[in-house]
Order: structure tokens, then C-alpha cells, then sequence
């Protein structure tokens, strides 16, 4: 007979069918320590028995007893056979009943000890459980059953599962335990052996919730770990050090045409002391839509360019590096009040995107910017991802600014944190993000950052007021929209989808009739609500050009209504619309909702955002009433996490969130301990004498698709 360890393939061991075989394709099931690592998502338990004159009606309960007598029988509808069979306890009988599973007639036969767990219920006058789970059992047998159940994919049952691995059940011991003892002592962790066994069929309850834990526990202090090497590999780097000049700084401050709020300040100042230090900064700056964040990375620029250093901003879109050009090029001297700061020493700033190639406000070609960026000739270059694959590498490149960090894929933003990096100066790194991420969260994705949090919004700015209008109110909405539009304000109006779907679902039917499509949208109102208004269209499958062309039409307010989808949703600013319709709103998300509801109220002007939908349930309906009562971006977040899991709202590849397979991101004590112990274990010990466990790390690491 081979002998079988961990590696040996599924093949080799029995001979599956087609269908199996494909089911174990899917799931990535290919050896023996797959199968061990592929958790059961619940249980079902046979180990709390009810005698059966115990049942209660309408509860899930499990019942222990002798088959003794079954048969199929077909229905007035001639599809269906229901297969009756009576069970019988040391206190009664019961009526047990299957539908279209005639096999069971044969399978469970008069005589058969069986385990049932389903809900019992009354109909017609007679008691019976209906299409209980079942197990068949030697009388003899230990009981106290708990069977675990996988999640199925067409062509593998939880019971073809169970009944390749159980034979398999003891190869567990060659698990080697990754887990130093210290930690499995301080923390009372079962074996991982143990862990992995009970895991799959557990003993009893009590064992189960420790193998959980253990598990559970393993991935968040493997990701702890892999945050804190990676932070001190970083730190590795050298930096150039940056020293703080609080005159230049006060006086830019002073040229701001608004006063910084307290958590601006706060931000700034954590910044300025990570870039006195030699070691690179590598931090994120959290902050809502409009919480002015790129004034803060500007003033870290504005440091590093008066100390002669460079500085790139990238941005995830053109849209947005534009408009960061702008911005800043007029806040660094085109307003009468800081050509002051200019005077003193010119500041230059580059634009480098596919379509763009700037220095200060004249058209170059791009080899010409690229070189005198690599000489060190542009203090700040402005930018997309182009910037990375120019492969440029700046002489004096003190610091990059990722805006909107999470917008770029994992690949990008891995490849942005390498941008000059084993230079003898590693840049220091800005990430900055509008997508408020709870702490608890973000200790567990980026617990190698640093987090700075801009909660406060800047003062003047009114609460943007939040609306769900019932259909029957849409025309009010309507004239509303026109007196706000003839006082000189500008609307945007955000749509689900681009164009209707051809294609209906049966099923769905309705669902699909209703979707606001930008492209009948913009037909719609352009045509009969508002045709004495200029109206453009706004979707990603738009050419470039084209969409600079209706933004910057958007901006000179030439185009009062802007009908878009979600593309509008990443950091634009239009302090002039003032007006935010959402259709199908209950299709988005909360945190994405509350981007859009970002992009207005950016000016001293009331602003408004309405929520528009034609068929709604309750549940949607809490959940944007939710939306209405709370402008708090991190508190909408929590909700959204709540309701939808990190997955769901922030994208698992994208990302970069881990796929946990025990764990949740959104346990934030195991969290905490995960972290607490990870960095007192580092402390104490050297990581390269648990070879084991570096191992783990990698391993994990490649497998949950993290950065
Ligand atoms: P976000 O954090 O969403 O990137 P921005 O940096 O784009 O926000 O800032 C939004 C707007 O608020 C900009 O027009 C900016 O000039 C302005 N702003 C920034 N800080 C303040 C402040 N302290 N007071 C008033 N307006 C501010
Ligand atoms: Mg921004």
C-alpha cells in the first residue's frame, strides 16, 4: 500500500467520478492538506437528542430512532414523491416525510437506526418533521454526533466530503505546529493538529469553539505578523530627513484662503515629525469626502520643495491629477496673496498623465518633462499611474502622495510603494483615502501604517440635507431642482447603469424595468423635464477627451445637469453643484452613497441630495433612512460593514483585504490580541529561528491574496 501524507493527491487515493472530479477542480481541492484546510461553514448537530414526546412545534430539533416503515408515495401533482416513513423512540413514533428523494425507500430500511435533525411541524392536524438532514448510525455507535457541512458546490455533498476525509482524519498529526509554544501556552490554544480535527468533526461543542479559536486566531496573528515585519522592513530604508520650518509653514498657512481645522493641523503636524526622521514615513491619511486632505499633503510638499526636494501626487484618474494641478498650482501662487511664497523660491509644478504633459501651465513633451523631473528640476510632480510606468526614478524624490490609494489595484499600489525605493533615499509614503475605513478595520489591512484621521469637516460647510423622495413626489423634486438651477447652482444626477438592459430577467422583471439607465435618463430630462437646460452625460465608456471636454464645460457652468454613473464617485470637486439625485439608489451601498452625496455640499451654500426609488423594501428602506439621519462617514461605514461584511463593501481583491477563511476582519478583540501578541512576540524573539512559522507567513500571505 503508498503511503499517504499530506501531499498525496485526491487521485491517487480513490478513483472519482466526472462530477466530483470537477466539484474538487472548483474548489481547488487537489491533496490531502487541501482537504484538511477547507472548513466546514456550520454544523449540524445529532449530539443534542430530543425524546420524541419532547418536540416542540416549529423548532429545529434532533430525534434518535428505528426506522419502521417507509414508502414513496406520489402526489396530486405528478412531479412530486414524497417518500413517509415512521421513526420510533423508547417514547413514541413520529411521522417523518421527504419530497422527491424516492431513493430513501431503499436507502433507509425498515430496521435502519437513523439520526434526524429538521424542524417538526403541525399540518392538517398531523405532526411530522419535513425533510429532516438524516444520518444512519450503528446502535452500537459512540454518540454525540456533531457533522459538519461544507459549502456545496453543485456535484460535491457535505456527506461525499465528509466521507473522503474521515478515513484521512488521523494523517492530521503531520501538521507541524507552526505556533510557538509561548504563545499557544499564554493563550491556552488546542494543538493545531487537535484544531484541525475537531475542526472537521468535533467532539463536542466545548472543543469545537477551541478549535475555532485557534484557527481563527492563527490567520489574524499570521496577517499581525506580516504587517509588522513589513513595517520594519520598511523602516529599514533610509529616508532623506526633512527638517520642520515652522516660519515658512506658518506663513503658508496664512496665504490659505480658509483657516485649517484642529484635525488638518493634527494631521500636518504627525506628517512633519515622520519626515524629521531618517526612516521612511509610511502612513494613511483617512479622511471623508471633503475633509480636505490635499491641503495637508500639500503643505508636506510645500515643506519638501523649499528644502529642494521633490514630490509626486498621484492620482487614480486624469480627471482628478488635473484637478489637482489646478488646485495647487493656485494655491501656491496663482491668488495675489502668496505670489508672496513664489517670490521667495519658484516652485515648480509638472502634470505627467497620458493626455497631459505640463510644467507650469505650458505644454512640454514628455521626454522633456521626464528629464527634468529625473534631474530634479520639477518640485512636484502631478500625476497618474503613468508616472510609475515611465519608470522614473527623480534624483531627489522625497515623498509620494497616493491619493484615493484604494482606487489603484494591488499591483499598482505595490509597485507605487517601490517608486525609488532601494535608492540610497527611500521616498516617504502618503497614502490618503476618502473611504473610511473603521480603526478596528484598518488595524487588521494596514496595520503596517500609521493612520492620521481628519474627522472634523471644515467650518461654514452646511449639513447636506438628505431626502428620500416618494415617487409620487418626484415632480416636486423636479421644480425644486429648476429654482435651484435658475439661482445659478449646477446638479448632478447619478444612474445604476449606462444603458437599459435589452434583456429581461423573468424573474426580475420589474426590477430591470426600473433601472434608471444614464442614457434614457439624460433623454428623459433633457426632453421633458428640463429641455430649456443644458444637460450632458458622464460613463466610463466615454473617450477621454470627451470627458474632459463636459467637466470642464461642467466647471465654467455651461452644463447645468451632469447625468453620470458611479465614475463621479472618486474625489471631484465642483463646489458649485449643489445638488446630488440618486436613482435606484437602493442598488448602492451606503459608503458608496455617501461618496456620492460627497461630491456636493463643498461650499457655504446649502446643498442637497435626493434619494430616489421606485420599488424599495423595508430593508432598503432602514438602510437609507439611514443614510438620511448620518453624515458621519465612519459611523455609515461600521453600518455598512455591518450590513454587507468587508467584502462586499470594499472589494476582497481589490483591495487588497484579506480572504480569511476562519477569521473576521470585523472581530475586533481577537483583532486586538492578534496584534498585542504579534508585536510582543517580535520583540522578544528573532523571527528567523521560527523558520516554521516564516514559512506560515509566506504561505498564508500568497494564498489569501494579500498584498
Ligand atoms: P478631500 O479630503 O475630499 O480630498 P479636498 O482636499 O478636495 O477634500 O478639499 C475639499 C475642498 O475643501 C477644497 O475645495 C478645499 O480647498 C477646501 N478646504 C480644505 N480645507 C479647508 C478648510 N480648512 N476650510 C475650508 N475649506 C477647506
Ligand atoms: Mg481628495
Amino acid at each position: 500500500m503508498q503511503k499517504i501524507n499530506l501531499r498525496t493527491k485526491l487521485n491517487n487515493l480513490r478513483k472519482f467520478d466526472l462530477k466530483h472530479k470537477r466539484a474538487l477542480d472548483r474548489l481547488e481541492l487537489k491533496n490531502v492538506e487541501d482537504l484538511f484546510l477547507y472548513f466546514p461553514v456550520r454544523y449540524e448537530d445529532f449530539s443534542n437528542i430530543t425524546l420524541i414526546k419532547n418536540l416542540k412545534i416549529n423548532e429545529k430539533q434532533t430525534i434518535r430512532g428505528m426506522i419502521k416503515s417507509i414508502k414513496n408515495k406520489r402526489t396530486s401533482k405528478r412531479w412530486l414523491v414524497l417518500t413517509e416513513a415512521k421513526v420510533e423512540d423508547e417514547s413514541g413514533q413520529l411521522k417523518i416525510v421527504w419530497f422527491n428523494q424516492p431513493y430513501l425507500e431503499k436507502f433507509l430500511r425498515v430496521g435502519t437506526y437513523v439520526t434526524l435533525n429538521g424542524k417538526v411541524e403541525l399540518n392538517y392536524n398531523s405532526v411530522s418533521m419535513n425533510s429532516p438532514a438524516f444520518e444512519k448510525f450503528k446502535f452500537d455507535s459512540k454518540c454525540g454526533q456533531i457533522l459538519p457541512v461544507y459549502s456545496e458546490t453543485n456535484g460535491m455533498s457535505s456527506k461525499y466530503l465528509r466521507f473522503i476525509l474521515k478515513p484521512l482524519l488521523k494523517l492530521s498529526t503531520k501538521f507541524e505546529d507552526f505556533m510557538p509554544d509561548e504563545i499557544k501556552n499564554q493563550l491556552s490554544l488546542i494543538d493545531l493538529s487537535e484544531a484541525l480535527r475537531q475542526i472537521h468533526f468535533p467532539d463536542n461543542l466545548e472543543i469545537l469553539k477551541k478549535a475555532r479559536l485557534r484557527l481563527a486566531f492563527d490567520e489574524l496573528f499570521l496577517l499581525q505578523l506580516n504587517n509588522l515585519l513589513k513595517k520594519k522592513k520598511w523602516q529599514e530604508n533610509k529616508a532623506f530627513k526633512i527638517k520642520f520650518d515652522e516660519k515658512l509653514i506658518k506663513k503658508f498657512v496664512a496665504s490659505l484662503p480658509f483657516k485649517l481645522t484642529k484635525d488638518q493641523k493634527i494631521a500636518a503636524w504627525e506628517i512633519f515629525l515622520d519626515l524629521e526622521k531618517d526612516k521612511p514615513m509610511n502612513r494613511l491619511l483617512e479622511g471623508d469626502v471633503g475633509s480636505g486632505k490635499t491641503v495637508v499633503a500639500l503643505m508636506a510638499m510645500y515643506l519638501i520643495a523649499n528644502f529642494k526636494k521633490q514630490s509626486i501626487l498621484m492620482a487614480p484618474t486624469e480627471i482628478l491629477a488635473k484637478q489637482h494641478y489646478e488646485t495647487i498650482s493656485k494655491l501656491l501662487g496663482g491668488e495675489k496673496s502668496v505670489s508672496r511664497l513664489r517670490k521667495k523660491k519658484q516652485i515648480t509644478i509638472g502634470l505627467l498623465t497620458r493626455v497631459d504633459r505640463k510644467i507650469d501651465n505650458k505644454n512640454v513633451s514628455k521626454s522633456f518633462l521626464v528629464n527634468k523631473a529625473k534631474k530634479g528640476q520639477i518640485d512636484i510632480l502631478i500625476g497618474t499611474h503613468a508616472v510609475i510606468q515611465e519608470d522614473i526614478k527623480l534624483k531627489n524624490l522625497a515623498l509620494t502622495v497616493i491619493d484615493e490609494q484604494h482606487r489603484f489595484g494591488v499591483e499598482q499600489r505595490a509597485k507605487l510603494k517601490k517608486i525609488n525605493i532601494n535608492l540610497k533615499n527611500s521616498p516617504h509614503l502618503l497614502s490618503m483615502t476618502a473611504t473610511p475605513i473603521p480603526r478596528t478595520l484598518a488595524l487588521g489591512l494596514y496595520g503596517d501604517l500609521d493612520i492620521s484621521i481628519l474627522k472634523e469637516k471644515p467650518i461654514g460647510r452646511k449639513k447636506i440635507l438628505t431626502k428620500l423622495v416618494a415617487p409620487y413626489n418626484r415632480d416636486k423634486a423636479y421644480e425644486f431642482i429648476r429654482e435651484k438651477i435658475n439661482s445659478g447652482r449646477q446638479v448632478f444626477v447619478v444612474c445604476p447603469r449606462i444603458k437599459a438592459s435589452e434583456e429581461k430577467c423573468d424573474s426580475n422583471q420589474n426590477m430591470w424595468d426600473d433601472i434608471k439607465a444614464v442614457e434614457e435618463e439624460y433623454e428623459k430630462l433633457s426632453k421633458e423635464i428640463f429641455p430649456e437646460f443644458s444637460i450632458a452625460m458622464m460613463h466610463g465608456k466615454l473617450k477621454k477627451e470627451d470627458k474632459e471636454k463636459t467637466l470642464s464645460k461642467f466647471r465654467n457652468n455651461e452644463i447645468k445637469i451632469l447625468v453620470s454613473t458611479s465614475v463621479i464617485e472618486v474625489g471631484i470637486d465642483f463646489p458649485n453643484a449643489t445638488i446630488m439625485m440618486i436613482e435606484g439608489a437602493e442598488r448602492f451601498g451606503l459608503a458608496q452613497l455617501h461618496q456620492f452625496r460627497g461630491r456636493v455640499g463643498r461650499s457655504e451654500i446649502q446643498s442637497f441630495c435626493f434619494l430616489f426609488s421606485d420599488s424599495m423594501s423595508q430593508k432598503s428602506y432602514d438602510r437609507l433612512m439611514v443614510l438620511v439621519n448620518c453624515d458621519d462617514g465612519f459611523v455609515l461605514a461600521e453600518k455598512d460593514l455591518e450590513l454587507r461584511g468587508p467584502g462586499e463593501v470594499y472589494g476582497i481583491r481589490q483591495s487588497g483585504l484579506p480572504d480569511l477563511k476562519m477569521a473576521s476582519l470585523m472581530d475586533g478583540n481577537l483583532l486586538k490580541l492578534a496584534k498585542a501578541e504579534a508585536e510582543r512576540f517580535l520583540v522578544k524573539n528573532n523571527i528567523k529561528k521560527f523558520p516554521l512559522l516564516r514559512e506560515k507567513i509566506n504561505i498564508f500571505c500568497q494564498t489569501t491574496h494579500f498584498e
